[in-house]
């Protein structure tokens, strides 16, 4: 077969790196959980439909991104570029308004036709939270500490800034949209083709354009912030106050932009600069129009991503696995005493390793491959006294122990 490897922008996690994605995921579901938040589980395909209407027609992520395909009853399905969406169609189908305010974590595989680079995957993975029916900005507070709380967690808090901007209500931004498109009218020759139809369509995603002339262009583009009213004013000003409350250090970045409709208020982002290109690490904002858009009832929301490879690649290094214990029998005679050894020990909650075939010498040296801590060492002088010998492998200290007594004695070190 030629085409016997895994498709471009995937990859197989062995080990070493599901360790490391694990540590992310359960990090995050553990302080998720110190917040309230509970796990939902939604499919990794919904009807194009879904995603289409709350990305919008005009993002990246529906025009260019989405892994689209006809199943076999011609239904148009669509593998989920992010998480919002399908928690957001959750919530409607599943009508679970009575439960409001409703705090979920969702991890797992996201599906993006992209350019693969450094942080940048076809199938990548993501942790995050939507919290639903919380209008104040004390959700947005919330929803950012956790954020950070997170991060810290990994040990991050050092390496990320978190930047912040308000793109207010309704009113505001249709202010706002009125004086940008006077502006970038004026620059229409210079926008790329893409952000020519964007003026036309959505114009606040000229502002999160990634090609360099629309960059120019927006660089001196009029500032949201000087278009946002009293009432959006006012909100922010509580977000701020509740995060210097709590202690969360922030970047006021009024470039800071989502541009789709149903975007309000609270805009963020966690980045790095550890990471070349791919420096945004986690994202979110509030969407109070978003489930109302797609139908069910007007619900606000706010919630955000990270992206689990970025994370685990500026992890250092995470707690070891339980570190086993090695049972070698030396000599034909202990082979089955080891593997009864073996079972009991690992039936007591000892992790345990048997080397499956080899003389004592290659039996060690998988023992050292694993990274033992102890050896069970059953030679036939100790087997006819009913004995091992336990050989700590970070001292190199011995004892012999009677083999009834083994698992308790392993379960003690094992504390
Ligand atoms: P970017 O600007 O890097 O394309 P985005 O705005 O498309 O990011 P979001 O949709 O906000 O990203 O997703 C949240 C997070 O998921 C990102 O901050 C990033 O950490 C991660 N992420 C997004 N796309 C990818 C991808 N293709 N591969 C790996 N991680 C990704
Ligand atoms: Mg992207």
């Amino acid at each position: 077969m030629a085409k016997l490897q895994p498709v471009r922008g995937t990859k197989d996690l062995l080990p070493e790196e599901t360790r490391r994605h694990r540590h992310v995921e359960e990090t995050a579901r553990r302080v998720a959980e110190l917040y309230g938040f509970g796990e939902i589980v939604t499919p990794i395909f919904e009807f194009t439909e879904v995603f289409k209407r709350t990305l919008g027609d005009t993002s990246d992520i529906v025009t260019k991104e989405m892994y689209t395909f006809a199943d076999r009853g011609d239904e148009s399905l669509t593998l989920r570029p992010e998480g919002t969406a399908g928690v957001a169609r959750a919530f409607i189908s599943g009508g679970l308004q009575q439960q409001l305010p409703l705090k979920l974590f969702y991890r797992g595989p996201m599906f993006r036709y992209e350019r693969p680079q450094k942080g940048r995957q076809r199938q990548f993975h993501q942790v995050g939270v939507e919290l639903l029916g919380v209008e104040t900005p004390q959700g947005d507070v919330e929803m950012i500490a956790l954020a950070a709380q997170f991060l810290g967690a990994l040990g991050l808090g050092e390496r990320v800034t978190l930047e912040l901007n308000s793109l207010g209500d309704a009113e505001s931004r249709a202010a706002y949209r009125d004086t940008l498109v006077a502006y970038l009218s004026g620059h229409r020759d210079k926008l790329s083709e893409d952000s020519r139809e964007r003026l036309e369509r959505n114009p606040l995603r000229v502002l999160d354009s990634k090609d360099e002339g629309d960059k120019r262009v927006v660089a001196d583009a009029p500032l949201l912030s000087d278009s946002l009213n009293a009432a959006s004013k006012a909100f922010f000003d509580q977000l701020l106050a509740g995060l210097d409350a709590v202690g969360v250090a922030y970047n006021l970045n009024p470039r800071l932009v989502r541009g789709l409709d149903y975007y309000c208020h609270t805009a963020f982002e966690f980045t790095t600069t550890d990471l070349g290109a791919q420096g945004t690490v986690l994202a979110g904002g509030r969407y109070d129009g978003l489930i109302g858009q797609m139908g069910g009832p007007p619900t606000s929301g706010i919630g955000w991503a990270a992206g689990v490879e970025r994370l685990a690649l500026m992890l250092a290094d995470i707690p070891d696995p339980a570190r086993p214990v090695a049972v070698i029998p030396v000599g034909e005679a202990a082979q089955g005493v080891a593997l009864t050894l073996t079972q009991q020990l690992r039936a007591a909650g000892v992790a345990a390793d048997l080397g499956f075939s080899g003389n004592l010498k290659k039996r060690m040296k998988r023992a050292n491959g694993v990274n033992a801590r102890i050896a069970v060492m059953l030679g036939d002088d100790e087997l006819a006294r009913g004995a091992a010998t336990l050989r700590d492998l970070d001292s190199g200290e011995q004892s012999e122990v009677p083999l009834d007594q083994v698992a308790a004695r392993l379960m003690e070190k094992d504390a």
